[in-house]
């Protein structure tokens, strides 16, 4: 019977590519909720929504439908705000300064949750972020919590925004990368961290092929 895999960590230590290749390997559907909260970043950076309005927030939210399809071009499940293909832009790296500032706000969050409980309510899903086995299914069958080191994280990272044409100084991403660790992990609600049921993955010495076959190897026990 299909399970929900829950994948959880801090900021670029393989948790999207671990958990697409897993799903991939599994048939089951792979749900980036990172990608969700960058869509709605995008979305308040267009739309000019002041953060601290608690009116306008709302008033966005009920303007934004995030959906994921398949692209077998590309071989991945690409991100749509409102019909339209924001995959690229969401990844770039103003979203990620100021995605953090965004996941915090409370309405922000009671939305996401509620879609993502939605999407993996058939179970059969592997899901990343970084309050899944906490909040958004705290009765996951597997839940992983990964971690690297930061210079190694920033490394990765560098090459990935490299591969898209984007040069970014490594300093800046270890600032950013620190950054949203510390906003994620002490904000009010539901701030990131490891659910005490949860597997510890430190992928500092590990190629990507060891970690998919790792947790691979955790959900056939
Ligand atoms: O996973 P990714 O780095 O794309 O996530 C971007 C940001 O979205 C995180 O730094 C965090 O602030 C937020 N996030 C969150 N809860 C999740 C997934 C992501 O708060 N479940």
């Amino acid at each position: 019977s299909k399970i929900v895999i829950a994948i959880d960590g801090y900021s670029s230590c393989g948790k999207s590519t671990t958990a697409k290749a897993v799903a991939a390997r599994l048939g089951y559907a792979y749900i980036d909720t990172g990608a969700m909260y960058r869509s709605v970043s995008l979305f308040f950076s267009q739309n000019h929504v002041t953060l601290t309005n608690t009116k306008e927030v709302l008033a966005a939210l009920d303007h934004i439908h995030i959906t994921f399809h398949y692209n077998p071009k590309t071989c991945r499940n690409e991100t749509y705000l409102n019909g339209l293909n924001v995959e690229d832009e969401i990844r770039k790296m103003y979203i990620s300064n100021m995605v953090s500032e965004v996941s915090v706000i409370p309405e922000v969050r009671r939305a996401m949750v509620a879609q993502q409980q939605k999407m993996g309510r058939k179970r059969g899903v592997v899901m990343d972020g970084r309050d899944i086995g906490t909040k958004v299914f705290p009765d996951a069958e597997v839940k992983i919590f990964m971690t690297a080191d930061t210079l190694i994280r920033a490394q990765r990272r560098q090459q990935e925004l490299l591969a898209k044409g984007e040069l970014v100084n490594l300093d800046d991403i270890i600032q950013n990368l620190e950054k949203r660790d510390r906003i994620d992990s002490t904000r009010a609600e539901s701030p990131l961290r490891r659910a005490e049921d949860a597997l510890l993955l430190d992928t500092s010495n590990m190629n990507l092929e060891d970690q998919i076959q790792w947790v691979v190897d955790r959900v056939g026990e």
